[in-house]
């Protein structure tokens, strides 16, 4: 088979998979209108719905080129699978919501009006709150106002629920007519203070500066309504629902007094995303242009062979100023060096710690270039993000999650290097870590992988390169240093990751190679180091 047929086919497995992801999430609402069918005893099937989706679909697949018997194929086989999963449906019972906010709160009477009786509130404080319910399963679904007609984007809602772990089943809108509602009869000029939630506050500028009231932020509509029940001073009043109102026994002094009389506000339904038919998405390729990660001036990803080089560990001043000055003189475009070192035995050198990152900096500022240096634990991300350019996650710790989630939570790009023993699944999934907490920044580096073979320190694995390159549109690097771990093989090594289309280059440089305190064996010399730039540089000209 040639070549281009395998490339081909795996950009197809890639869609298929996403295809299947996809029809998981319409299966979640499938089952929702199940549970409404089945509440309300409506039959399952529905022929003119049916009738109404066909002529759609032929349609739109005329338009794009399938063909409208494809379109007549497809639904017959998602129909057919929807019908039986209503028919044999979800367990019975109603569904737990997760909504912010008390009973006959906006969003309580949104999902009453929505999902009515298929549904239950799991009443919640904050936004946030609301969601980490959804996510530990103490709901199925939440619901989320994200827009008004008046005042447009809810914050902070509207940013939380584009997580990558939830997913959309709806957007649903209803309308919000706020009233004005105190404990007892009051003239309106004697009304001083207003209590609501801010979003509802803001709906009700005009009229709330015309009253030339105090508004007092509460957490939500109904609780406001409660706090004004409890104060029982007719002069606070409370902007909320008609029902959160007439239910506390309070009463409305006026109707409706947003400054828009069509004021609406959009809900969004969320659900947790099925989990993906492989563990990552986010560095999927998704047809995208590989990215490119600045690091200061340096671009990795683009057309440049970025290489990093320096010692393994920082061990002195003199001896991080040597190698620096050395793999800048032959191109290097970042300084490595180990603060934190994840060594085998106990006994071994375990680097400087924050000492070492002190000497990065400053050696770095120096020659002008940024640092990349390892950070093994998440309570250290902060420290190390204090000097470092990039912040590097060693092989043995691919799979620390929190400290995957921790660095991808700081404003620096990450070098993820591959364990020893993952799969390209487990790679991935771990990039996918640090990406969904929202750092779009990450370098992947192959550093060599355990197999039977012993005769380098591990086997470098080229062949991920192209794989990756068709896959993901992050940045690759090789580390042929700790791959072969044997300095005069890591030339050779470094050439042909070049040749095979790596983004750059990783690779320890040691002044004395035979005085190392780690790693001392796979160390180029600045000479060598020099030697190996001219033939990267070379093929790198010859790729073009
Ligand atoms: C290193 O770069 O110094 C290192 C320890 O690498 P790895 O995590 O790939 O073994
Ligand atoms: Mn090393």
């Amino acid at each position: 088979m040639t070549r281009s047929i395998e490339t081909f086919r795996h950009a197809l497995d890639a869609i298929d998979s996403d295809l299947l992801d996809r029809l998981a999430e319409r299966q979640q609402v499938v089952d929702l209108i199940g549970l409404i069918k089945r509440t309300h005893r409506q039959s399952i099937r529905d022929e003119h719905r049916e009738e109404h989706q066909r002529t759609r679909l032929r349609q739109l697949a005329e338009r794009n080129g399938l063909g409208a018997d494809a379109a007549d194929g497809l639904l017959d086989a998602i129909l057919d699978q929807s019908r039986q999963r209503q028919s044999e449906g979800p367990p019975q019972g109603a569904l737990k919501v997760a909504i912010q906010g008390q009973p006959d709160s906006w969003s309580a009477l949104s999902l009453a009006h929505h999902l009515g009786e298929v549904s239950q509130p799991v009443h919640c404080a904050t936004f946030r709150e609301a969601l980490s319910a959804l996510r530990s399963e103490r709901a199925q679904l939440a619901l989320v106002p994200v827009h008004n007609s008046t005042i447009g984007t809810v914050r902070p809602a509207a940013e939380l629920v584009t997580a990558p772990d939830l997913v959309t089943l709806a957007e649903l809108a209803f309308p919000v007519h706020h009233c004005l509602a105190t404990v007892a009869p009051v003239a309106l000029s004697d009304i001083s203070h207003v209590h609501s939630q801010p979003p509802a506050l803001h709906q009700c500028t005009n009229r709330l500066a015309q009253l030339g009231v105090t508004c007092v932020d509460e957490a939500d509509t109904a609780a406001a309504a409660d706090v004004v029940r409890t104060l029982a001073d007719p002069t606070h009043a409370v902007l909320c629902s008609p029902q959160a109102a007439e239910r506390r026994g309070l009463v409305i002094i006026e109707r409706n007094l947003n400054d828009h009389p069509e004021n609406a506000t959009t809900w969004t339904l969320l659900a947790r995303r099925p989990a993906p038919s492989r563990p990552w998405r986010l560095s999927a390729r998704f047809g995208r242009p590989d990215h490119v990660v600045s690091i200061g001036e340096v671009r990795v990803g683009g057309s440049e062979t970025v290489v990093m080089a320096g010692p393994c560990s920082v061990e002195s001043e003199k001896q991080l100023r040597t190698a620096a000055t050395a793999v800048k003189a032959a191109g290097a475009r970042v300084l490595r060096g180990g603060a934190f070192k994840p060594r085998t035995s106990p006994w071994s050198f375990q680097g400087l710690g924050e000492p070492a990152l002190e000497l990065l900096a400053t050696v770095g500022a120096e020659l002008g270039l940024p640092v990349v240096t390892e950070v093994m634990q998440p309570d250290r991300v902060a420290m190390v993000c204090e000097y470092a350019d990039v912040l590097q996650i060693g092989a043995r710790s691919m799979q620390n999650t929190p400290l995957l989630r921790a660095v991808g939570r700081v404003d620096k790009p990450i070098l993820l290097k591959r364990g020893a023993s993952a799969t390209l699944d487990e790679w991935l999934g771990a990039a996918d870590y640090i990406l969904a907490e929202g750092n779009d920044n990450v370098i992947l580096c192959e550093r060599g992988i355990r197999t039977f073979s012993r005769a380098t320190r591990n086997t470098l694995d080229l062949s991920v390169i192209p794989v990756l390159r068709e896959r993901t549109h992050l940045p690759i690097l090789i580390d042929p240093s700790h791959a072969v771990g044997v300095a005069r093989w890591i030339p050779d090594m470094a050439v042909a990751a070049v040749a095979a289309g790596a983004h750059g280059l990783i690779v320890e440089v040691h002044p004395e190679p035979s005085e190392a305190l780690s790693d001392g064996a796979q160390a180029l010399t600045p000479e060598g180091f020099d030697a190996m730039m001219a033939r990267v540089r070379a093929v790198t000209q010859a790729m073009r």
